[in-house]
């Protein structure tokens, strides 16, 4: 049995490490990266790098090297290959599950602004602060360069480029982050306004706590769409599981 693990995410990373962890007799496991980070963590088993080439392409993959099952543990902002995983499971009847960490919600301290978009984001700014912490990631930093009256505390896994805000201070990290560093962090920078994506997960929601501890305002970007008829888990080991049921289906195809 073959599954194919489009990644990119510490949950997709998780899934791989409990399948090697357990390994099943004939069960091969690909990652698929889409090459975005220079220095990417690694997951065990398989890996590949780079787009298929649309839905097309990735439905042309799953026939060429006989998957069985897709899973799409992409970030829930990377809207396009969840789209294409889709279409090409539709278009190949490989059974696909999604492994979608849930969004934030707001509890009781937090001041949160939602947005539609990294744009609409951008046009809050001015009415909250002067010093923003900017944890959306270090592509659509764009929507974000025509405020030259705001400084940034910009974080992200590799050097951001052109455009971005003419005055920012960037540290290259990736999660997940301590509420202790964050709070530090905030502190340190004197931050005014925290703007994040609304990722959801574990490895990078101590901000959201250290930013209600210090009454500071966070602008949340609401998930794109995701493709319905999906089936979805929120968690690796759920995954784990269903990949274990289908391997029953696969080896023993007359039982139940
Ligand atoms: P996207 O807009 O949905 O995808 C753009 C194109 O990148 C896709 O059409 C596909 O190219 C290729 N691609 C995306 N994920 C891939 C994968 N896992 N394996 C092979 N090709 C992939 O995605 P994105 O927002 O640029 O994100 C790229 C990757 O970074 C994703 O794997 C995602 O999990 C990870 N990531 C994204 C974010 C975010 O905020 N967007 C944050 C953290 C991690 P083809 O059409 O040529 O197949």
């Amino acid at each position: 049995m073959h599954v194919l693990i489009l990644g990119g995410t510490t949950e997709a990373r998780r899934l791989a490490e409990l399948l090697a962890a357990e390994p099943l007799p004939c069960l091969r496991v690909t990652n698929s990266l889409a090459g975005r980070v220079a220095a990417p963590r690694t997951p065990p088993g398989e890996v590949r790098v780079g787009g298929f080439g649309g839905a097309d392409g990735l439905a042309a993959w799953l026939r060429g090297h006989e998957v069985d099952l897709l899973i799409d543990a992409t970030h829930p902002f990377a809207g396009t290959i969840s789209f294409n995983a889709a279409r090409a499971a539709a278009a190949t009847r490989v059974p696909l599950l999604a492994l979608r960490r849930p969004g934030w919600l707001p509890v009781e301290g937090d001041v949160w602004h939602e947005t539609g978009s990294l744009t609409e984001a951008a046009g809050l700014l001015s009415a909250l602060g002067r010093r923003v912490f900017l944890t959306t990631g270090r592509m659509g930093l764009a929507a974000f360069a025509p405020l030259d009256d705001l400084w940034f505390l910009v974080r992200s896994v590799d050097a951001p480029e052109a455009p971005h805000p003419p005055c920012m201070e960037v540290l290259l990290d990736r999660g997940p982050f301590t509420l202790d560093g964050e709070r530090e962090l905030l502190r340190r920078h004197r931050i005014d306004v925290v703007v994040t994506k609304d990722s959801g997960g574990a490895a990078t929601a101590p901000k959201l706590t250290a930013a209600r501890e210090a009454g500071v305002p966070v602008v949340v970007v609401r998930r794109p769409p995701a493709p319905g008829g999906v089936s979805v888990v929120a968690e690796p080991r759920q995954a784990v599981q269903r990949v274990r049921e289908a391997y029953a289906r696969c080896a023993h195809p007359d039982a139940g």
